[in-house]
């Protein structure tokens, strides 16, 4: 059992935190295999949002939230105790690869304020800062420890098929198609939001009995920080929070500071998220966050999400609606891509009664923080949910197949510490078991 080969789909965060926990127990490096359709941290380019080392949460914000009641599914499978300490290793990760671990900042609120009521509840969790421009620097550091510990990658290679039955694995470099026979012994799937198609092709090729997820779907909001900064200071990735009926909405993912929206492609639409620079220097005094709603009861959630995307698209560009702004500037110091929409009509006819939802929450806000007409949106943010695989609770596995382990956003997280934290459940068990 000592010398089973593991083979990791996905450098992402979920797929690097497994390889660490396994190298860091003294499993030999040289029979683990990361495979990765980017790029090495060398050379991944700012544009690479969601491939290549360290995957989405590798050019992320570096929000690292520990929580067990955001970021998906982790207790369930574990319990709320283990899984506070699995997430715990991950920052202890990032912060072990940190060029300058004393900058990772800490937000963690204990009360609500009076002067968000009555209008919203305020979700409080522990959040560590990493800043998105140290992730680079995380990945190369964290890239260069598991290479000396022998462990092999793969990168520019995607994975287009896996044989469960046969272990065979099917992958492609460049324009060339490669066949690996009896390619593992363990096999992580770790592919993330930019693998989702290709969770969804071997679920329907293996009849994978499925957890049906509720839609989660938006808009990136923009406002000068001025507004909002007594509740940031509460607060820094404040989580307002308002229930009606089937549908829950809350803000997500604030970004301050250096705030900057960024374009997330998947299925060849647009739509946004954001990140946070670390650093003087890239400060422009913004404030981003997502004002996501998670609707339940809708049939075909996934199809349902992917049809509304569809139309809040126009000349290849997501919308972007301002009373008085035009869009931001990104990172880069070009136009963040969306094209600006005088009127809101076509955002309501593709959400239908759940636009008024995101309305009413952006009016209750200018209520409580009196931004006026000083706004925008980006439309649309979407968290694509793919039906999520039942797995056996110990070890992430697949029940037909207890040598396929699926982990991270591929199987119900929605982050960087809960995915982490998946790889490193997969790898304790993948050890005790050896
Ligand atoms: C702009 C942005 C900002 C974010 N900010 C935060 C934040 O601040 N805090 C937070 O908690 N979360 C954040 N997230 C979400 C977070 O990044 C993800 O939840 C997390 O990265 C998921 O980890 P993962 O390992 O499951 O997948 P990923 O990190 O997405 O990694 C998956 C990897 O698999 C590879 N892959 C996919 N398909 C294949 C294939 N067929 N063959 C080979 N390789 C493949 C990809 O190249 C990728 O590197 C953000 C996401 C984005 C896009």
């Amino acid at each position: 059992m000592e010398n089973k080969r593991i083979v990791i789909i996905g450098a992402g965060v979920a797929g690097i935190n497994a390889a660490t926990k396994l190298v860091d127990n003294g499993y030999p490096g040289e029979l683990i295999t990361i495979i990765d359709r980017g790029n090495d941290p060398i050379n991944r380019l700012p544009e690479e949002v969601m491939t290549g080392m360290l995957g989405a949460g590798g050019w992320s914000d570096g929000k690292l939230v520990v929580s067990t009641v955001q970021g998906g599914q982790l207790a369930k499978y574990c319990g709320e105790e283990k899984a506070m300490s699995l997430m715990e290793e991950v920052v202890a990760n990032f912060t072990r690869f940190h060029p300058k671990p004393e900058d990772i900042s800490c937000s963690d609120p204990k009360t609500e304020p009076d002067f968000i009521k009555p209008y919203f509840d305020l979700r409080m969790s522990l959040v560590w800062h990493i800043g998105s421009n140290y992730l680079h620097e995380i990945a190369k550091n964290w890239y260069s420890f598991l290479q000396d510990k022998g462990v092999n990658f793969s990168w520019n290679t995607t994975v287009t098929n896996i044989d469960f039955q046969d272990l065979i694995i099917k992958y492609k470099q460049g324009e060339d198609e490669f066949v690996a026979l009896d390619a593992y012994d363990e096999l992580i799937f770790a592919v993330g939001k930019s693998g989702i198609d290709f969770a969804q092709q071997l679920s329907d090729t293996y009849k994978l009995p499925t957890e049906a997820k509720a839609v989660q779907i938006g808009v990136r909001f923009e406002a000068p920080q001025k507004y909002f900064q007594k509740l940031i200071d509460v607060s820094y990735d404040f989580k307002l929070y308002q229930k009606h009926d089937n549908v829950s909405i809350r803000s997500f993912c604030t970004n301050n500071n250096a705030a900057y929206v960024a374009v997330e492609e998947t299925y060849g639409n647009l739509s946004y998220n954001g990140h946070a620079k670390k650093g003087e220097e890239f400060r422009n005094n913004m404030t981003n966050f997502g004002i996501l709603m998670e609707i339940k009861g809708i049939e075909d959630p996934f199809k349902w999400s992917r049809d509304v995307v569809q139309k809040l698209q126009f000349n290849g560009k997501g919308l972007y609606y301002s009373p008085s702004r035009t869009v931001s500037k990104t990172s880069e110091g070009t136009d963040v891509t969306a094209y600006q929409v005088e009127f809101i009509d076509g955002f309501k006819e593709a959400l239908g009664e759940y636009a008024n939802r995101v309305l009413n929450f952006i009016d209750n806000m200018n209520t409580v923080f009196n931004f006026g007409d000083d706004w925008g949106m980006y439309i649309p943010e979407v968290k694509y949910l793919s039906p999520e695989p039942l797995v056996k609770y110990d070890d992430l596995s697949l029940n037909e197949y207890p040598n396929v382990h699926f982990v991270g956003d591929a199987l119900s997280a929605r982050g960087i510490t809960v995915s982490g934290a998946h790889g490193i459940y997969v790898s304790e068990y993948l050890l005790a078991n050896r």
